[in-house]
């Protein structure tokens, strides 16, 4: 079995403590911001190392959810988004920004949201 170059369990630790780590390739340099066991832009194995991200980003793109997964039916009205991290991946996370307020290219830093004793990626206005 392939060793993981960062578990998600630590990923998801990391996360709770307010950290978003992921992972830089040795290879060709290109950083995953959620957890992966090959790089997925050289293919090369066994380069991947883990990286802390500083949480900086701008909203790319995002939607107001008004009807939630199963899985989420407590949590209604929330904005979620696609953030492009400062270093370069986009992730997708909960933006703590009032649907109203939320601009394309807005600043936001990393601020994870606890939900149901699950951490999620989420980001509060920069
Ligand atoms: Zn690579």
């Amino acid at each position: 079995m392939a060793d993981y170059p960062l578990p998600y369990a630590q990923y998801a630790e990391s996360l709770k403590a307010g950290k978003l780590k992921g992972l830089k390739c040795g290879g060709c340099g290109a950083m995953f911001a959620t957890p992966r066991i090959v790089c997925t832009s050289c293919g090369a194995p066994g380069k991947l190392q883990p990286h802390e991200f500083q949480g900086a980003g701008t909203v790319q793109t995002w939607t107001f959810v008004r009807v939630p997964p199963l899985r989420y039916q407590a949590k209604q009205n929330y904005v979620i988004g696609v953030v492009k991290l400062q270093e370069g991946p986009s992730v997708m996370g909960i933006l703590q920004v009032e649907a109203e307020k939320v601009i394309q290219g807005m600043r936001v830093q990393l601020a994870p949201v606890m939900f149901e004793n699950e951490v999620q990626m989420g980001f509060k206005a920069a």
